[in-house]
């Protein structure tokens, strides 16, 4: 079977580091098998589900380069939920319930203040025929819980947490649909998964025992249950799982420079053994994309180990990739000599300045006035490149080392540290360069 995976956001808001996160292990997942990752927009709430969020979704998975191959909405699919209901009902599976929100919390408390698992006791089970037609009359709509089956236990081995065990005596059946008609997340998704081929389920651990009572709604339904993996959800860097952390999402990070291949290279291996590796493309993290290597511990989340590995991903763009970006007349040799200093391609824009000028003035002094004076005169004199004007000048002044080069940077660039001389002087130019010595030398 091909391997199909899914990510599926509830449009009720922007996507978050946390769930870029679980999109790109399922789009990796599916890449690594040569299979299907599907996007299923999860609007069954329609009251908080929003048209702009759907399209802002799409928009940051197509800047994160996470193309998926097919798509879902659950607002579509309403027909499909219910035909698959009805099947449930007919094999009594989903049954109707009338109690009240406050009914049901005083029950919880009776069974906490006798030291009891606070289960929903199936009351509504031993209600007749008649008694479901006086509650009709009353005008009282049922809402719908699904039967768990209490005598097998349920089973599965998840692809990160291993062998998972699960008392369905110790659970509540589950509330799969409201007294108004409208779906809540759990049948709806496992309904989706049969009718979507999905076969490997990979979500945060906060689904775990969403899992338990799925894993019985697939075979209540007549299909097998997919692989699931439930990986550790992600903390910031303070331990918790901080409020930013809840709300940083691509609009904010890309306004800091950052670029997808990092939040891809930092993500893919968040939370593994492995460690983050700039050098790697999307084919080799796809390659080496191990479910067994996450661990159960959170994953830190760290936005200076995010900048780092940006710096890592800058410095080995191609010039073709970022050309759009670059201010004009910056060329491909201006980029390669460039761009192992930035750590944000944004910041090209301030070396180009450089270049071109003008550029602050350096502070420089006595004896440098003298060095850059003979520096300019090599310079109009012939001295054709650095090479040769820092090998002249070792020759006439004696100097050497940082005597040597920096004055010489600072006259040309107003900058203690930068890009390679050599490189930027050829950009500068023999005219400007003359310039900016003659004016630092004054
Ligand atoms: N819409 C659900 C969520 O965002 C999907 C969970 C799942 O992957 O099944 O939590």
């Amino acid at each position: 079977m091909t391997v199909t995976t899914r990510f599926a956001p509830s449009p009720t808001g922007s996507l978050h580091v946390g769930n870029i996160r679980t999109a790109l292990h399922n789009w990796l997942l599916a890449k690594q098998a040569s299979g299907r990752f599907l996007l299923r927009i999860d609007d069954t709430d329609l009251e908080r589900s929003r048209e702009e969020h759907v399209a802002s979704i799409k928009a940051d998975l197509e800047w994160l380069g996470l193309h998926w191959d097919g798509e879902e909405r659950q607002s579509a699919r309403f027909d499909l939920y219910e035909a698959e209901f009805q099947k449930l009902v007919t094999a009594g599976r989903v049954y109707r319930c009338y109690e009240t929100a406050q009914e049901l919390e005083l029950k919880r408390k009776v069974l906490l203040g006798r030291g009891l698992p606070p289960i929903y006791d199936r009351a509504a089970l031993a209600l007749t025929d008649a008694d479901h037609a006086a509650k009709a009359a009353a005008g009282e709509q049922p809402h719908w819980r699904f039967l768990l089956d209490r005598e097998a236990p349920i089973e599965w081995n998840d692809g990160i947490r291993g062998a998972q065990h699960f008392d369905p005596a110790k659970m509540s059946d589950p509330v799969v649909r409201r007294a108004d008609g409208s779906w809540l997340y759990l049948l709806p998704s496992v309904i989706d998964d049969v009718a979507m081929g999905i076969t490997d389920v990979l979500r945060g651990e906060d689904h775990v025992s969403n899992t338990a009572t799925q894993v019985q709604m697939f075979r209540a339904l007549g299909a097998e249950p997919p692989r699931f993996a439930h990986e550790a959800l992600l903390t910031g860097t303070e331990g918790k799982l901080s409020k930013r952390l809840g709300s940083l999402g691509v609009a904010a990070l890309r306004e800091e420079g950052i670029e997808p291949e990092a939040l891809i290279a930092l993500l893919a291996r968040l939370g593994t053994s492995d460690p983050v590796d700039p050098a790697l493309g999307v084919e080799e993290l796809a390659a080496s994309f191990t479910l067994a290597h996450f661990g159960r511990a959170p994953a830190r989340f760290d936005e200076a180990e995010l900048h780092r590995v940006n710096a890592g991903i800058v410095h080995r763009l191609p010039f073709a990739r970022v050309a759009h970006l670059l201010p004009e007349g910056m060329d491909a040799g201006a980029w390669a000599a460039i761009r192992p200093n930035l750590s944000h391609i944004g910041e090209a824009a301030e070396w180009w300045q450089v270049v071109t000028g003008p550029i602050a003035a350096p502070a420089l002094e006595g004896e440098d006035k003298v060095y850059l004076a003979a520096a300019a005169e090599a310079l109009a004199g012939g001295a054709a490149d650095w090479q040769a004007l820092t090998g002249a000048l070792k020759e006439s002044t004696g100097r050497k080392g940082k005597a040597l080069f920096l004055p010489l940077r600072l006259a040309l660039t107003g900058m203690e540290h930068g890009p390679d001389m050599a490189a930027l002087l050829g950009f500068i130019g023999r005219d400007e360069a003359l310039a900016r010595l003659r004016s630092a030398a004054a």
